[in-house]
């Protein structure tokens, strides 16, 4: 690959995987009470939405169960934006695996092969500290900022309701499905 193609990083859970969109209709179907709709929440995590804490907790084992992972449905837009980036750009997918659910890794990995492909399944990074790894772009919906200064990759913001003016990701450029694929290679090769 020549260096105008760049390495961009994709996040899975709020980029590929819809993990809150699943949080919140798990929460109508056991009938837990939140104080927001999905797309006005205002927390990184869902389960600050919940209102009756013994709830929190029945949600949070319901997340660290086995057919969790396995079971989110892809963002909108995720699998044809995600195959036309392809096109462009050197792409791995880079998630941070939640260790509380025991079969998280393979669940994810099990994930990109149902909803990507096979040929896919061996771009699968699997990294607690995103910053270790390298990239000229991580696109993902909440990098965490203390990666950001020792990355070699430019963040770019996967928009949600909870990441944008006032959060503490404001300052970084955003990109998402359905947006031009070439205005994000253009991001990525425009250095950190
Ligand atoms: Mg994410």
């Amino acid at each position: 690959m020549t260096r105008e193609t760049p390495v961009i990083l994709v996040d899975m859970d709020g980029v590929l995987a819809a993990f809150d969109r699943a949080y919140f209709e798990m929460c109508a179907e056991l009938g837990f009470e939140v104080d927001c709709e999905l797309l006005d929440r205002k927390h990184r995590y869902s389960d600050a939405h919940i209102i009756d804490p013994a709830h929190r907790d029945l949600a949070y084992e319901e997340v660290c169960s086995p057919g969790w992972f396995i079971s989110l449905p892809p963002e909108e837009g995720a699998i044809d934006g995600f195959h036309d980036l392809a096109e462009l750009a050197d792409l791995w997918i880079c998630t941070k695996p939640m260790e509380a659910n025991p079969t998280c890794r393979d669940e994810k990995a099990r994930w990109i092969r149902a909803h990507l492909g096979k040929e896919w399944e061996s771009r699968l990074i699997l990294a607690p500290d995103k910053s270790m790894i390298r990239g000229d772009v991580l696109l993902d919906d909440a990098p965490k900022p203390r990666w950001v200064p020792r990355a070699e990759w430019r963040p770019v913001i996967f928009p949600h309701s909870f990441n944008g003016p006032g959060s503490k990701w404001e300052s970084f450029p955003r990109w998402q499905w359905g947006d031009d694929p070439q205005a994000l290679v253009d991001l990525a090769l425009g250095g950190k």
